[in-house]
């Protein structure tokens, strides 16, 4: 599995639902408790909250992370990787730097592992970048709306992307997305989130990553085998 470093990539937590653990045990307790709103704020001890988000967690009562929501400020990422993102349709909301409206300047191009690991094939790819940008420059110069012009833009071009997503949105993406089979770029993307939200609750997602993490790998045949490093058995065969 090739890694890339993507030296542009900025992933950061920009804000998040205050106190998010407490939050989602308190929304768990709530719905089996005769008790007042008010009366519940009062037994939300630290000891409280861990045991509820134990249990809620433990069962898949993942309705109740809904309530906590994480918003991310991404940049220095391809359009490969937005397009990509982008499909994730639940509990999740996006603002992108437009091309229809933001004329690009000074480009910047990713460049993927298996490509930027050999300099001759890296420089070849990023001579092609430039031919298409030189192509969409010429034809914005030439009055072309650069809406219509984009249309050359290489999906290697960088963008940038608000991404704000609710606590079980984040643990389904990072089933998919922290996975081994998934596209690099958007892996190590998706690492970066994780290790972020990990700060901010510890215990709310302790177990998120991919699917092999907390059950069977789904990935059946094309499986990279990675449950077998934890020693038991969580996979298809
Ligand atoms: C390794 C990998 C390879 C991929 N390859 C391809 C590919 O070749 N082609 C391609 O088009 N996409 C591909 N995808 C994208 C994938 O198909 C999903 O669009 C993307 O991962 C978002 O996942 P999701 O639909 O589960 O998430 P969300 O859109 O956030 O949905 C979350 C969950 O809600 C439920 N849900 C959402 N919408 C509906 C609905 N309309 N009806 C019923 N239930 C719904 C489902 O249970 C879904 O899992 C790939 C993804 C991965 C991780």
């Amino acid at each position: 599995m090739k890694v890339g470093s993507y030296p542009r990539m900025q992933v950061e937590l920009l804000s998040h639902t205050p106190e998010p653990e407490r939050v989602v045990a308190l929304a768990a307790r709530l719905c089996y408790s005769p008790r007042t709103g008010k009366e519940l704020k009062e037994e939300m001890t630290p000891s409280r909250v861990a045991g509820l988000l134990e249990k809620v967690l433990s069962m898949g009562h993942y309705s109740v992370l809904e309530h906590a929501t994480f918003s991310f400020l991404i940049s220095g990422i391809s359009r490969v990787t937005t397009h990509q993102l982008v499909r994730h349709r639940i509990g999740c909301s996006f603002s992108q730097k437009s091309q229809r409206y933001v004329r690009e300047k000074e480009p910047y191009f990713v460049v993927p592992p298996g490509i930027a690991g050999n300099p001759e094939k890296k420089e070849e790819f990023i001579q092609f970048c430039r031919q298409s940008f030189a192509g969409y420059c010429q034809l914005v110069e030439q009055g072309v709306h650069q809406e219509q012009a984009r249309y050359l833009l290489p999906q290697a071009l960088e963008s940038s992307i608000m991404v704000t997503m609710n606590g079980r949105a984040l643990h389904h993406f990072f089933q998919l997305r922290c996975c081994n089979r998934a596209q690099d770029e958007i892996r190590v993307m998706a690492e970066k989130m994780l290790t972020q939200v990990r700060e901010a609750a510890p215990q709310l997602f302790q177990k998120a990553g991919p699917a092999c993490a907390s059950g069977p790998c789904p990935e059946g045949d094309k499986s990279c085998g990675r449950y077998r490093e934890k020693g038991d058995d969580l996979g298809n065969d």
